[in-house]
């Protein structure tokens, strides 16, 4: 098939003006010319060795590229549909119908055209999205800005970025502040508030404020170029449906060149039949019983689906992917920083014994000051805005589902929840553990505090549900998923208020990240397919164990956009109906082709013995239906879900 040369180019080979596309639809056209007029010859008086050269013109210019595409497939050792249409189109001619030979080449070629069309703005929609840079950038260089090409940036350099335009590079915020629509990369319609220190990204549009930004990924490096490329590579990769058609077609093809032969030999050599009628229902059979349609009906949907995805900040990492997300059952959350909003906050200090507030807030600080967890962080900007002096840390040790160990000033610091000190075999007091309780009642995600031999107290830290996190489960439950459920490993106190006010239907508190995996597979076999949703941070052995592995936040983590399947580039659930929904959406219609194509196959052959169907009826039958397969695929780049 065409479509499958064409899959490794790259849109900048597709661009020239004299390119295969180009050549593609003027051969056509000269198809069509060639053999109209032929066909008008004797009409208009034209000789018989001129109408027989238009006739060779149009054979040459519509077989062509059918005839590379089939040669160098046969190289490889494998048959495809273009053989059998160029086969039948010199059948016809030699049995002297060349006016149908080049109404069949013509209508072949012109459905490979706009398929290649189609498919290519499926392909482009994505390819398009790089323009969104700018290609000049404003770069300080000693005391003056600069106007370079966007090339010509390197990391740590200072790029200027006035209201209005769009970035140029990734980067982040060093000064100046402005809402930000990231748009592009996230899909999420709301301008972001961005200030010093915050990350922006090449093709993100800035708003009200001049910003000066420090460059942190090169150009070919940047979120977009990177997403660019996962989708390009995405759609280049085959989902499970479509290799079996590609198998299919194969076998499909060799049996339909044998009941061919035996067609024609048949009735010619024992039923006394005449070589002509003989030959002529051959060859009908040939062109009508060629899957042209059924094997376009899968990449052409795939291909937009994924495109779609990747405007509206869905990040499929391939068919395969889209095609599991559409069978999923289950949708597993992990909570904090996927259901909540990740920015916890700290509520309550109860420092222990000899030990003030500041003392405790600062060591735990200093603990946590290289930890990447959520709660780590809530901690150390509570410590910061208390303006509080964070000694330095040494050796350090993240304990998953745990806490973490450092040590500072020369002594060992333990900072976690309880499990943390019975991993370590340190007993905590019985007041303290009071206090754990009053904690845990308030839906407060609880934190202690141990260091340099004595124990320092506890931290209170409340995490708040996403405000549409609600709405978004109960359009995964309109769109067909069974079963919702929570994974956390903070404690049972805060899971059941969080989980209540989310309405999932189970949670599971207490996990571990091994304990995530072991649920994850259990319900899994009771349930069927899930996904996970996370942040990818912090969860990829779920992530990995589920299904389909969604992460959150791609745009930013390049953990989430490596480790998962697919990829919500905001940093928030809006997206998620939107992936699950096309992912079925495009299964309906892969479907939907699928099964059009198979009955018109079916009456088209039918019609050939049954009806005395003539060949051109039959072409124009086989590739009508191939036209209408790639056009029900691209109904997908313009899907939205209905909630
Ligand atoms: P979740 O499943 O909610 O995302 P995690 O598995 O990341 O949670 O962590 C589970 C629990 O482990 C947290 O609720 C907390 O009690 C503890 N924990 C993990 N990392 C840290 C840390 N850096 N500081 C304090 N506590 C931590
Ligand atoms: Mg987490």
């Amino acid at each position: 098939m065409l479509l499958e040369q064409e899959s490794h180019m790259t849109p900048q080979e597709i661009s020239p003006w004299l390119s295969r596309q180009r050549l593609e639809i003027i051969f056509t056209l000269i198809t069509l010319v060639s053999s109209l007029t032929a066909f008008f010859g004797n009409n208009i008086g034209l000789s018989a060795e001129i109408i027989a050269g238009l006739y060779v013109l149009a054979f040459l210019c519509g077989g062509y590229y059918g005839l590379l595409d089939a040669i160098s497939l046969l190289k490889a050792g494998n048959l495809d549909v273009n053989l059998l249409m160029i086969l039948a189109a010199l059948g016809a001619a030699a049995i002297g119908q060349p006016a149908e030979g080049a109404t069949l080449l013509f209508l072949f070629s012109l459905s490979n055209t706009l398929q290649a069309y189609s498919m290519d703005r499926s392909r482009r929609a994505i390819a398009n999205l790089l323009d969104l840079r700018p290609s000049q950038a404003d770069v300080r260089r000693g005391a003056n800005w600069v106007n370079v090409p966007v090339e010509e940036l390197v990391i740590d350099d200072n790029v200027r970025v006035r209201p209005g335009e769009r970035f140029p590079i990734d980067g982040n915020i060093i000064t100046g502040s402005s809402m930000v629509d990231q748009s592009p990369i996230t899909g999420e319609s709301i301008p972001v508030f961005k200030q010093t220190g915050d990350p922006v990204f090449a093709g993100t549009v800035n708003g009200n404020g001049a910003v000066e930004v420090l460059v942190t990924h090169t150009p070919e490096d940047s979120t977009l170029a990177r997403i660019v490329q996962m989708v390009e590579e995405a759609q280049g990769s085959k989902a499970k449906t479509q290799r079996t058609l590609d198998r299919f077609e194969q076998y499909y093809s060799i049996a339909i060149l044998l009941s061919t032969a035996l067609l024609i030999l048949i009735p010619y050599l024992f039923l006394g039949e005449s070589f002509k009628p003989a030959f002529y229902r051959g060859m009908i059979l040939l062109v009508v019983a060629s899957p042209c349609a059924l094997v376009i009906s899968t990449p052409a949907s795939i291909l937009s689906a994924i495109a779609n995805g990747a405007r509206n900040g869905v990040l499929f990492k391939g068919g395969a992917h889209l095609e599991s997300t559409a069978g999923i059952k289950i949708v597993a959350f992990d909570k904090t920083g996927t259901l909540t909003t990740g920015q916890p906050g700290l509520q309550t200090l109860i420092p222990y014994g000899d030990t003030s507030s500041e003392e405790l807030l600062k060591m735990a600080a200093a603990a946590e000051s290289h930890s990447e967890h959520l709660l780590a962080k809530s901690i150390m900007r509570a410590a910061e805005e208390q303006g509080l002096d964070i000694p330095a840390t040494g050796e350090f040790q993240a304990v998953p589902g745990h806490g973490v160990e450092a040590e500072i000033e020369g002594s060992t610091y333990l900072v976690g929840n309880p499990r943390l000190f019975e991993l370590k075999e340190i007993k905590i007091p019985a007041d303290l553990t009071a206090q754990v309780g009053i904690m845990e009642n308030k839906g407060e995600t609880l934190i202690l505090a141990y260091g340099a031999g004595k124990w320092l107290g506890a931290l209170g830290v409340a995490d708040t549900l996403r405000s549409d996190a609600g709405d978004h489960i109960r359009a995964l439950k309109k769109l067909g998923v069974q079963h919702v459920v929570m994974l956390t490993g903070d404690h049972s106190g805060v899971a059941k208020n969080i989980a209540a006010q989310a309405g999932v239907d189970e949670y599971y508190a207490d996990l571990l990240p091994q304990d995530k995996v072991r649920i994850l597979k259990e319900l899994q076999e009771k349930y069927g397919a899930a996904a996970m949703v996370g942040d990818g941070v912090n969860d990829a052995p779920a992530l990995a164990t589920a299904e389909v592995g969604i992460a959150m936040g791609g745009a930013g983590t390049d953990v989430a956009l490596e480790t998962a399947d697919v990829v919500l580039m905001a940093d928030n659930l809006a997206n998620l109906p939107h992936a699950i929904g096309l992912a079925k959406k495009a299964q309906r219609v892969v479907w939907q082709n699928l099964a059009f194509s198979i009955a018109v196959i079916i009456i088209l052959i039918v019609g050939t013995f049954a009806a005395g169907l003539s060949l051109p009826l039959g072409v124009v039958g086989h590739e009508g239906s191939t036209v209408i397969v790639v056009l029900n695929g691209l109904r997908l780049l313009g899907y939205r879900p209905k909630i």
